[in-house]
């Protein structure tokens, strides 16, 4: 088989939305499941839709995800950087070579040049509207001979070129996703393939550069399927070797409707700021239109690329469910180095103001056990400032009735005098005193079972349940406990 070449070709206008990471995510997998090639390409022909910052933005997204390209663009020390043998990697560094092409379709009849104004444009699509047809240009231009239109441009007129499609022909191709596709050209509208700025349009651009760039799969979303008839009338003729192309099927949400931003999280840099780990995002989002043949659901990227093929991608739209993306996510971050976790825990808890850059230097040991101690409750790290709040605030408050009357219990303050005693002598709550303190309460006082941990727990946290007790007492420490246990005693149990 031919060396695999795939290419990821988004433009920059603004974040990098879940379904496009998706679609590189596929790319790469295929391309590294293949041993092939690829290729970040930045599509920035439509100078209205570009956005300041955007490229610089995707890169760090495509990075943080893992999602690993060997040509294209780059950034290296701050700067944007471009490497590989079939550059550039940019398209509006392209002009020349669009036109080039434009010209060549032209001399050979396969395009033309089109004058009609905007306003034209308008009112014929207006009247095709109230006759019911589909709005499409008329083709006014398509009979201008050639020296016409020179002279017109050679007299400053403004001009586009578009794509000259033969009368009622059928477009066939075969996508590995949808099957054997035909397309008729009286559905298909005579595309503008260079536009009066100069600058291509996407259609023009795409085929030249996946030629030129060989190209071997075109791996997009399905909102493309409509235009790839276009894109195949110009490989034929160009007489260039067509693509294998995949569509994937869109990200939808619970009520099958596009993902969109109205909705709430809609691009990694959301995600990733809730803290989502880039390996529990990009398994989640592998399987959003894809399934591995053994339907296993927790997989580090070296499975996926194993286990990833185009055949197991579905037609219908993969849905986006975020309660499963919490429950892949928390696997995850059940997975994670303890380390790495406190690391990226770290930065949540400071913003929430529970812990400053001094208790980070000084008492970092403590930070990690906190974070042991709440990882198995979380989905997702911005979470933890919740899980931890409670290690925080000692003015103790019972999370209900049942609690409150498990504090009422008569044995309660035998219990806590003897949580006391034991701990006035000791300096300070270290391993070993929260290991043994419970097993000592309970041979001082007899009390045990459900009677001696609920109300200690619920005197040192207000909850019913939560994390394991010897770690909250040794979290707490000393003081924290004493002030706990006296404010208990003083709201709840007097009177
Ligand atoms: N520039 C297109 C986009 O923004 C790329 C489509 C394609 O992959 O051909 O999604």
């Amino acid at each position: 088989m031919e060396r695999v070449r795939v290419r990821f070709a988004p433009s920059p206008t603004g974040f990098i939305h879940i379904g496009s990471i998706r679609t590189a995510l596929y790319n790469y997998l295929f391309a590294r499941h293949n041993d092939g090639d690829f290729i970040l390409r930045i599509e920035d022909t439509d100078r209205t839709r570009y956005v300041e910052g955007a490229i610089e933005n995707l890169i760090e997204s495509l990075h943080w995800a893992g999602i690993e390209y060997d040509e294209g663009v780059f950034i290296e020390d701050g700067k944007i950087v471009q490497k590989g043998e079939y550059g550039p990697y940019i398209q509006s560094e392209r002009l020349d070579i669009y036109k080039k092409y434009v010209d060549e379709l032209i001399e050979n009849g396969h395009a033309y040049y089109c004058f009609c104004s905007k306003e034209r444009l308008d009112s014929v699509r207006e009247e095709q509207k109230i006759k019911g047809l589909i709005p499409k240009y008329d083709g006014l231009c398509r009979s201008l001979s050639l020296e016409e239109a020179r002279e017109r441009i050679a007299n400053g007129e403004e001009y586009v070129v578009r794509l000259k499609l033969p009368h009622n022909k059928d477009i066939k191709f075969h996508d590995i996703v949808r099957g054997d596709i035909t397309i008729n050209t009286e559905d298909i509208d005579d595309q503008v393939l260079l536009k009066s700025d100069g600058y291509p349009t996407y259609h023009m651009a795409v085929v030249v550069d996946d030629h030129l760039m060989n190209i071997t799969h075109i791996v997009r979303g399905e909102e493309w399927l409509p235009s790839t008839p276009k894109h195949i009338y110009l490989y034929e003729v160009f007489g260039w070797e067509k693509p294998t192309y995949v569509h994937l099927p869109t990200v939808l949400n619970k009520e099958r409707k596009k993902l969109s931003k109205r909705q709430g999280d809609v691009s990694v840099e959301d995600f990733r700021k809730k803290g989502y780990l880039p390996e529990g995002l990009v398994n989640y989002l592998a399987l959003v239109g894809w399934s591995p043949e053994d339907n296993e659901e927790i997989l580090s990227m070296k499975d996926l690329i194993e286990k990833f093929s185009f055949e197991r991608v579905s037609k219908t739209g993969g849905i986006f469910d975020k309660d499963k993306l919490d429950w892949v996510n928390g696997h995850h971050i059940r997975d994670y180095d303890i380390d790495k976790l406190t690391e990226l825990s770290i930065p949540y808890l400071k913003e929430a103001g529970l812990i400053d850059d001094e208790t980070v230097e000084k008492r970092y040991d403590w930070i990690k056990i906190m974070v042991k101690t709440v990882e198995e409750s979380l989905s997702y790290l911005s979470e933890i400032v919740d899980k931890v709040e409670v290690f925080f605030n000692n003015e103790v408050k019972p999370e209900n009735d049942e609690a409150l009357a498990m504090l009422k219990g008569e044995q309660v303050p035998i219990l806590l005098n003897a949580f006391k005693e034991e701990l006035n002598q000791v300096e300070k709550v270290d391993e070993e005193f929260s290991k043994g303190i419970m097993k000592k309460i309970q041979k001082s006082t007899g009390i045990k079972g459900k009677n001696l941990f609920m109300p200690v727990r619920i005197a040192l946290t207000g909850n019913n349940h939560g994390p394991e007790l010897v770690n909250i007492i040794y979290i707490l420490g000393k003081q924290n406990i004493l002030n706990r246990i006296n404010y208990v005693e003083e709201n709840y149990l007097k009177g």
